[in-house]
């Protein structure tokens, strides 16, 4: 039997983990290494809007591939009546920018349905808002919440056959008895790997109580607003700091998510703030996901890496994992020990 080892049990490694039971089935006992769980990892802070943000160069094909890949996941679970229980919603999406380059995304094509603004309804919003908008589309995504569906693929991964130990892993060599590591340690990776490229991109949200909001609203604007419903509140943001490491509140950002979201909402005036979160998106120049040959001693280790997601962990998800999984497999063949 085959032996692998995940590192994380965030939005990337729970679904890799799943991926890897699916893709090798019961010739391989999958563990999971992680020192936090859902509600503590950084996806518990999101508000899981399908939408692809802040992955810098990483290659249009791929993502549009990942993306892709999730969303059609979702779509599954959606057709499947399991909406309520992994925390799906089918909402309209809006987007305006005030940028002088203005193009929709590429990755729009692949939504499940948009359209651009017309010049007449951007003049509109310029109106209503006062700023000197440029473009701006609409599209029919989904919102994933993280809160729900982790705890749900958690279940999963256990009910399978899954272990989970809680404990850091300070160093891959501690888990070189296994034909393959798999590493979703999200910004953790700057330190583990280490990858000095890996870095924070603080966000800080504030979810509200306002039932009557249904659909989301986001603007390119710097430091930016959106708005985005879940089912039991409603996320207000946001912010995207890099190199900030703090997880604390900071009332400046507060004062700018409540005033920016009520000025583009204003049904949103009165409504009462439940909690404020911040946390850290792991930033990278690209998404990491390959196979490295480690040396540890004697032994070459196998190490997955999935990491360095951005603003886009639950987007990415499942695409990323699939094709983590794929990798395991590759790994374990070329490994010459192939217990496949
Ligand atoms: C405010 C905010 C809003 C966001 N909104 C969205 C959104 O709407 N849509 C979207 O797609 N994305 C969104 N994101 C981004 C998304 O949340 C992240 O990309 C994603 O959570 C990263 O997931 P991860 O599993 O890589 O990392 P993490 O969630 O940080 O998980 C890492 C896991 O590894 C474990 N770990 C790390 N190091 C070790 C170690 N040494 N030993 C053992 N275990 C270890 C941790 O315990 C944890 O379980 C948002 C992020 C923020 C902060």
């Amino acid at each position: 039997m085959l032996s692998v080892a995940v590192i994380g049990a965030g939005v990337i490694g729970l679904p890799s983990a799943l991926a890897i039971q699916e893709e090798l089935g019961p010739k391989a006992e999958v563990i999971i290494f992680t020192d936090k769980l859902s509600p503590q990892t950084t996806g518990d802070v999101s508000a899981g809007l399908w939408s692809p943000y802040l992955l810098q160069n990483t290659p249009i094909d791929q993502l549009t591939k990942w993306s892709k890949a999730t969303q059609d996941y979702i779509l599954k679970l959606w057709k499947n009546g399991d909406a309520k229980v992994t925390g799906i919603s089918l909402q309209l999406i809006m987007a305006l920018s005030t940028n002088k380059n203005y193009k929709p995304p590429e990755w729009i094509k692949i939504s499940l349905g948009h359209s651009e603004f017309s010049q007449d309804q951007l003049k509109y919003y310029i109106e209503r808002y006062g700023e000197k908008f440029t473009g701006g589309y609409a599209f029919v995504g989904f919102i994933w919440e993280p809160t729900k569906f982790l705890p749900y693929l958690e279940k999963k991964f256990k009910d399978r056959g899954g272990q989970i130990r809680m404990r850091k892993v300070d160093n891959f060599a501690e888990l070189s008895h296994f034909d393959v590591v798999v590493n979703c340690s999200g910004l953790n990776s700057r330190s583990l790997v280490p990858d000095p490229s890996v870095h924070p991109i603080r966000g800080q949200i504030a979810r509200v109580r306002a039932p009557w909001q249904k659909h989301t609203f986001m603007l390119d604007t710097e430091p930016g607003n959106y708005i985005i419903p879940n089912e039991d509140c409603v996320i207000v943001g946001g912010t995207h700091q890099e190199n900030d490491f703090n997880i604390g509140i900071y009332d400046s950002d507060k004062n700018h998510i409540l005033t920016g979201c009520r000025k583009y909402l204003p049904s949103l005036t009165k409504a009462p703030v439940i909690r404020d979160q911040a946390g850290l998106r792991p930033g990278r120049d690209q998404v990491r996901l390959e196979i490295e040959d480690r040396k540890i001693g004697e032994k070459v280790m196998k190490i997955v890496h999935n990491y360095g997601h951005g603003g886009s962990g639950v987007t990415l998800s499942i695409g990323c994992a699939l094709d983590a999984a794929r990798l395991v497999k590759e790994a374990a063949g070329f490994a010459g020990q192939s217990k496949l």
